[in-house]
């Protein structure tokens, strides 16, 4: 079921199609000459129960090739629309080799001035040595590679670790309810759109290291055992990536973050705002040794930090809360490599009004 044919002897491409444009396709079909490109058997436009258009043999079992499920179809229907709206020359199909000969046959492959993008949407699940040993080849031809990995009910690639390697882009896609279109994993990103994005440099690798980017804590207010007065406690560190996009959070106490923690809390108007007690390090009899904790804003009392995560949690369930205030920060190299990953600002909106 491929997404090209011949058309009077030049290349046509459904995915460039607006619906109404289709349907004269299909309406005018009879004055025009078009051949699949497989076997140059005549061809006819069809559109999938899934609503995708594409070309079919004009009779069943001349050809054996292109045999594909309609979700495939869909998908990679999807990402040459999004490569097209970019602005991109989209082929599908598309053939091409490595220096020493090895042949690849690229699911969409975009090009624009010198750059060329192989876009893959793996449809069965591929073993994360075979997705790299792809992409390997696709480098040593000079084109990038992007991996769409289906997610099934068997197959869950999210816990691949590719899906954290800056070397082999790769991104979960999933079916959306209406079972019309897929999703970029737990977003609300159409495939479509995330592909334009990648393809214009809206998705991006972050944190690097040396990226300057922000981190701030996020203040709960609870009451304090001892006196039972509310008080502000930091419970975490929210950062952000240059463009504004969180990766990640760490325990407030986490001493990576130690030095800006205190240089955020130093503002006393802040500190006066929301209650937050002295951060430093206090003897805890329940656990009989001394460790940097919050402290009660009113009098003092160490506030457990067993009772601190399990605050957060149970905020984390119905809310994401935003730091009270920022200080800025400089990624180091150990934490850009725990924190990196794949990210945009519209997946970062998207998910964060979910
Ligand atoms: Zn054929
Ligand atoms: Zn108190």
């Amino acid at each position: 079921m491929p997404l090209k044919c011949k058309l009077d002897g030049e290349p046509c491409f459904s995915f460039t199609y607006t619906t109404e444009d289709w349907e004269a396709l299909k309406a005018a079909r009879k004055q025009h000459d078009m051949r699949m490109p497989c076997c140059g058997r005549r061809a006819i436009p069809k559109t999938s129960s899934l609503g995708t258009p594409f070309f079919a043999h004009t009779r069943r079992g001349e050809c054996v090739s292109g045999q594909e499920t309609r979700e495939h179809l869909l998908a990679k229907y999807l990402v040459a629309r999004g490569a097209y709206a970019a602005g991109w020359s989209v082929d599908v199909e598309h053939r091409g080799e490595t220096p020493d000969g090895e042949a690849w046959v690229a699911d969409v492959f975009a090009t624009k001035g010198k750059a060329k993008v192989a876009l893959e949407v793996q449809w069965s699940p591929q073993s994360e040595d075979e997705t790299r040993r792809r992409q390997e080849r696709y480098r040593a031809s000079g084109v990038r590679g992007a991996w769409f990995l289906r997610e099934t009910r068997q197959y869950n690639p999210s816990f691949l670790s590719i899906l954290s390697e800056r070397a082999t882009p790769s991104f979960v896609v999933r079916l959306d309810d209406s079972g019309q279109d897929f999703r970029i994993g737990w977003s609300r990103v159409s495939l479509s759109d995330f592909v334009a994005d990648l393809l214009s440099g809206k998705v991006r690798w972050s944190p690097l290291p040396g990226e300057q980017g922000r981190v701030g804590p996020v203040v709960l207010e609870e009451s304090c055992w001892k006196c039972h007065q509310p008080t502000g406690i930091v419970a975490s560190m929210v950062m952000e990536d240059s463009q504004g996009i969180r990766v990640g959070a760490l325990d407030y106490d986490d001493i990576r973050i130690r030095e800006d923690l205190i240089r955020v809390v130093s503002e006393s108007d802040l500190r006066r705002r929301h209650q937050i007690g002295p951060l430093k390090h206090r003897f805890s009899r329940t656990e009989g040794r001394s460790y940097f904790s919050n402290g009660c804003f009113h009098c003092g009392a160490l506030q457990g930090r067993f009772f601190i995560r399990e605050a957060l949690l149970e905020v984390l369930v119905t809310d994401d809360p935003d730091p009270v205030s920022w200080t800025s920060f400089v990624f180091s190299e150990a934490m850009a490599k725990e924190l990196g990953g794949w990210r945009s600002i519209r997946l970062a909106d998207i998910s964060a009004d979910e």
